[in-house]
């Protein structure tokens, strides 16, 4: 089946060409780095994996490149209230760029636990000051903008199609207004450059031609992307919440300053959200990674829960729906041990897998063809290696998954056998009794029609 994708730009599934053969450009969004990686943000990164895995299973090489912000991102999106990372120093105690060097870190660990293929090139937006300002100066050059007394600032109404992503109502959120417009002349003008509080010193600061200060959140992706990717390339990926504001704005720039819309295809993961509420790293209540594995939970058994949603719905997390992604992965991995040695690949039943993430990467239900196929007659060996085959776009690292060994000691195993003795006899209350008594030292039975396995409780 042909490759298709949902694009946002054009809100419709289209066939995926690439701009040049064999090859595709990826750019996608990095986080923040003023504080630890949320499941929720991370659930977008495995989302950006999995279309890389897809990609790379049609052979196709890919340039992946993911930016780290650490610096200009303001609590709100919309350019108002403070630097994050300044806050994040504040919270901390450590200095700005400690603290971005801290969570970058993390970051990259939180992916390598997920078992997300690590991108071609990480790039920081401190690392670009002098491509922003270019990227800036190109645009006051062609009229796109005007100065405040706190900064540079995007003309948003010299575009006739500003907000063509979001379908933005603009006359709407003009007469809507809430939010405090400060001196931008439009609600959906925008920071390219603010200025450093008068006799204030930032920790991030530098100078330029408008004055000493630090750049907007948008022109970094715009220039970075431009700089690694070209200036029209494949796709550029971020989570939902980045339509309205952060990709609407980075389109604009890039297609006032070099009259493109910056990327061939527009993909957003959709959100993680608990309870009904939309998971917020600035709400300082979030879960971690360390969190679930405090709770017994490894990044695999995250990783499978995000296999069973497609990444253009809403997930909603609970303990529960995660306890049985770990039941369910723990099935899968044991299955394929017991397989053994791995033998020819069912073509049909990987070709049914790759169809499903051709159509725009429904992983849940090619999930569905891989118990399928758990199922079926097919021979061990057969099993083995279409499971490996399905695991290159996966991650779940099957091939690596080992038996827990556990010790059981002699006084259980003796336990073990009386409860045997007692089925055999058929006295079942003797029988539950014994499984509790075993339980109580730690261990859990499960009886199955190929006998009694023990576990750890
Ligand atoms: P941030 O570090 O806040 O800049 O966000 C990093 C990435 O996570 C971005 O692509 C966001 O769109 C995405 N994101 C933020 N919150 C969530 C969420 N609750 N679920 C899924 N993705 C999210
Ligand atoms: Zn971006």
């Amino acid at each position: 089946m042909a490759l298709k994708f949902f694009d946002t730009y054009e809100r419709k599934v289209r066939d995926f060409e690439p701009l040049s053969a064999g090859k595709v450009g990826i750019y996608a969004c990095g986080p923040t780095v003023y504080d630890f990686a949320h499941i929720g943000n991370l659930r977008t990164y495995l989302f950006e994996d999995l279309l890389k895995r897809v990609l790379q299973a049609n052979g196709f090489e890919v340039n992946h490149v993911v930016n780290i912000t650490d610096v200009g991102h303001l609590t709100s999106d919309a350019d108002t209230g403070e630097d994050k990372m300044e806050l994040g120093s504040q919270r901390t105690g450590l200095s700005a760029w400690e603290l971005a060097d801290f969570y970058t870190k993390a970051f990259q660990r939180d992916l390598k636990r997920l078992n997300i293929i690590t991108p071609n090139l990480w790039c920081k937006a401190t690392d670009h000051i002098a491509e922003q300002i270019d990227f800036i100066s190109d645009l006051e050059k062609k009229g796109f903008t005007y100065r405040t007394s706190d900064g540079v600032y995007f003309d948003s109404t010299r575009l006739d199609n500003y907000g063509h992503l979001a379908r933005l109502d603009i006359e709407g959120l003009k007469a809507g207004a809430r939010v405090d417009q400060g001196e931008r002349r439009s609600v959906t003008d925008f920071a390219l450059w603010k200025f450093s509080p008068e006799n204030e010193e930032r920790q991030m600061e530098w100078n330029s031609p408008w004055g000493k200060g630090f750049p907007g959140w948008h022109i970094e992706c715009s220039a970075m992307s431009a700089k690694y990717l070209g200036d029209f390339f494949d796709i550029h990926c971020g989570g939902e919440d980045h339509i309205p504001i952060h990709h609407t704005n980075e389109i604009a720039q890039t297609e006032a300053s070099r009259g493109t819309r910056l990327a061939n295809f527009w993909m957003h993961g959709y959100f993680l959200r608990i309870d009904n509420a939309k998971m917020a790293k600035s709400s300082g209540e979030f879960l971690t990674l360390d969190l679930l594995s405090e709770r017994g939970f490894s990044p695999m058994d995250y990783r499978y829960l995000c296999h069973t949603a497609h990444y253009r719905t809403q997930m909603t997390f609970s303990w529960q729906s995660l306890e049985s992604a770990r039941a369910a992965l723990k099935r899968l991995y044991e299955s394929a041990w017991s397989w053994g040695e791995s033998g020819e690949v069912s073509t049909a039943y990987l070709k049914s897998f790759n169809d499903c993430l051709n159509d725009d990467l429904n992983m849940p239900k090619a999930l569905a063809v891989v118990w399928e196929m758990i199922r079926s007659h097919e021979a061990d060996a057969v099993k083995k290696a279409t499971i490996l085959a399905c695991d290159e776009v996966m991650g779940l690292d099957i091939d690596a998954w080992r038996p827990e060994e556990i010790v059981v000691p002699d006084s259980v195993q003796t336990l073990v056998q009386e409860r045997e003795q007692a089925r055999s006899d058929k006295n079942w209350g003797k029988a539950d009794e014994l499984r509790d008594e075993i339980l109580s030292l730690g261990f859990v039975l499960e009886d199955t029609r190929e006998g009694t396995s023990i576990s750890r409780a």
